[in-house]
């Protein structure tokens, strides 16, 4: 991974051209750096990568001009997943699992640069919300699918396994949408301190308490309504499933590089479990909730923001999150 000059992409006739102002360091980028067993076999080098931004539009496609809905000048970022509204996916409304796919800075050049192409359809106005939270509305919005997934959030019991920052991004969303009662758990104290931050009632340490146990006892016995599993840690998911009251739901985010023993039987079928994958963000419902809940206030991200760099330091960005010590990473590219 190198910064090199590139020429500005093209604007199609249906493409908007952003100037991208605030970009997000995901840990998909960061197998992108490692060039992991994962990135070696999905990427075609040489590729911009980059996924999570916010910025400016400068040019409009003929088509994308005739519609009348964006201008030059708009703040805006969008949906990075390209679909093709084709398949049987996309056709019954669960674009976010289209089987053709294109991702922005992973099958596409993306936006860890000054200038991206979109097409107009994924384009969504920030309407007042500052471009440094909406270049990070892709992973805010994961935290807003697997939270909200499932619906009843109101006076509800949650539990958050992982508390990176889109595990701390969903632990303000149930918050917000008025869980009585979010517990969090992950091995990092750092990442312990932010889901507290975003308003943990509780945060757990795997590698010292019984999560299983520490949850039942403040459940009164029976186990939290919805955990979120976000850890992707193989042993998360049994405890997802054990934590979990029977009937409860489990929405599972994290992706674990191996696969995990279960027993079904006794943890999900007796249980009676709703288990639910999360991936991406729904088109568009997930974004219309999250702008939402950013332009009413009742949710702020920015907490989890820990550390900014310019666009020539991502190799800094990269080592941080590698530390371990960092919560988002955004990258400031012009304003
Ligand atoms: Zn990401
Ligand atoms: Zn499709």
């Amino acid at each position: 991974m190198e910064l090199v000059e590139r020429p500005t992409p093209v604007c199609g006739s249906r493409d908007v051209l952003i100037r991208v102002h605030h970009a997000g360091v995901c840990g998909t980028d960061l197998h992108i750096w490692e060039w992991d067993s994962w990135a070696s076999n999905r990427l075609r080098p040489p590729v911009t990568i980059g996924h999570e931004f916010a910025g400016e539009i400068v040019e409009l496609g003929n088509e994308a001009r005739a519609e009348g809905l964006l201008a030059i000048g708009d703040l805006v970022t969008a949906e990075g997943h390209i679909i093709c509204g084709h398949c049987v996916p996309c056709r019954t409304g669960h674009g976010h699992l289209c089987v053709r796919t294109s991702i922005i800075g992973v099958d596409r050049d993306g936006a860890f640069a000054d200038y991206i192409s979109m097409p107009v359809s994924n384009v969504m106005k920030l309407d007042g919300i500052p471009t440094d939270v909406g270049a990070i509305m892709d992973p805010i919005g994961n935290g807003v699918h697997t939270a909200l997934e499932g619906g009843d959030i109101t006076g509800c019991t949650a539990l958050v396994l992982g508390c990176g920052p889109i595990g701390c991004f969903a632990v303000g969303v149930l918050r917000a949408a008025g869980a009585s009662l979010v517990l969090a758990s992950d091995f990092n104290p750092f990442r312990r301190d932010l889901a507290t931050k975003m308003g943990a009632h509780y945060s757990f340490d795997p590698a010292k308490d019984d999560v299983v146990a520490r949850v039942k006892e403040l459940t009164g016995g029976i186990g939290v309504d919805l955990v979120c599993e976000m850890s992707g840690h193989p042993d998360g998911h049994v405890q997802a499933f054990r934590a979990a009251r029977p009937g409860g739901r489990v929405n599972m985010l994290g992706t674990p590089s191996r696969t995990t023993e279960v027993d079904f039987a006794r943890d999900i079928i007796f249980k009676g479990l709703t288990l639910y994958g999360v991936t991406g963000r729904k088109m568009y419902t997930t974004w219309i909730q999250m702008t939402r809940l950013l332009r009413s206030g009742q949710f702020d991200p920015r907490p989890v923001v820990t550390h900014r760099f310019p666009l020539d330091r991502i190799a800094d960005a990269i080592g941080v999150i590698k530390g371990g010590s960092a919560g988002k990473v955004i990258l400031d590219i012009a304003s």
